[in-house]
């Protein structure tokens, strides 16, 4: 006789933080190269189609953000520019230059998790992302905020 052990399983999750932590997996990736540890994934119908960690010490390029990285291999994936449909988790808000990029993505969503007052774009008063575009933030906020901080703690030391 076959039975299914439901004990086993793992704890349920809720989509939105199961994929911030894939986007903190893609930050501590970056925080192992010395890069500032932001991270990012889009998905598409439940899947991962691009991951993105900060680049730009590696790369000597100041665009190469995590979101950059994620929209760019999402869209070869895709095989097309547009992310319709499609949900941009990243670890934490996002600067205007990515927010400017998700606009012409046309990307559904925009989830983050930890805000940025200095850099991000929602400090603007205007309109940056696409206007079908929804934002979501603060899921796994003191996680995504906390990599960040002591990054810069230890660089200051
Ligand atoms: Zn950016």
């Amino acid at each position: 006789m076959r039975y299914i052990n439901f004990t086993s399983d793992p704890p349920a999750i809720a989509p939105d933080e199961f994929f911030m932590n894939e986007a903190l997996k893609e930050a501590r990736v970056a925080l192992s190269l010395d890069e500032v540890p932001i991270g990012a994934v889009v998905v598409c119908n439940g899947r991962i189609i691009g991951r993105g960690h900060n680049l730009t010490e590696q790369l000597n390029d100041v665009t190469a953000h995590a979101e950059m990285q994620a929209f760019t291999a999402a869209a070869n994936y895709l095989g097309g520019k547009y992310l319709k449909d499609c949900t941009l988790y990243v670890t934490i808000e996002p600067c205007i230059m990515c927010a400017g990029a998700s606009y012409w993505t046309q990307i559904s969503r925009i989830v983050f998790g930890a805000h940025d007052v200095k850099r991000g774009f929602m400090r603007i008063n205007q309109q940056i992302t696409h206007p079908k575009t929804e934002i979501v933030a603060g899921i796994k906020e003191n996680e995504c905020s906390t990599i960040v901080k002591e990054f810069f703690q230890r660089k200051r030391t």
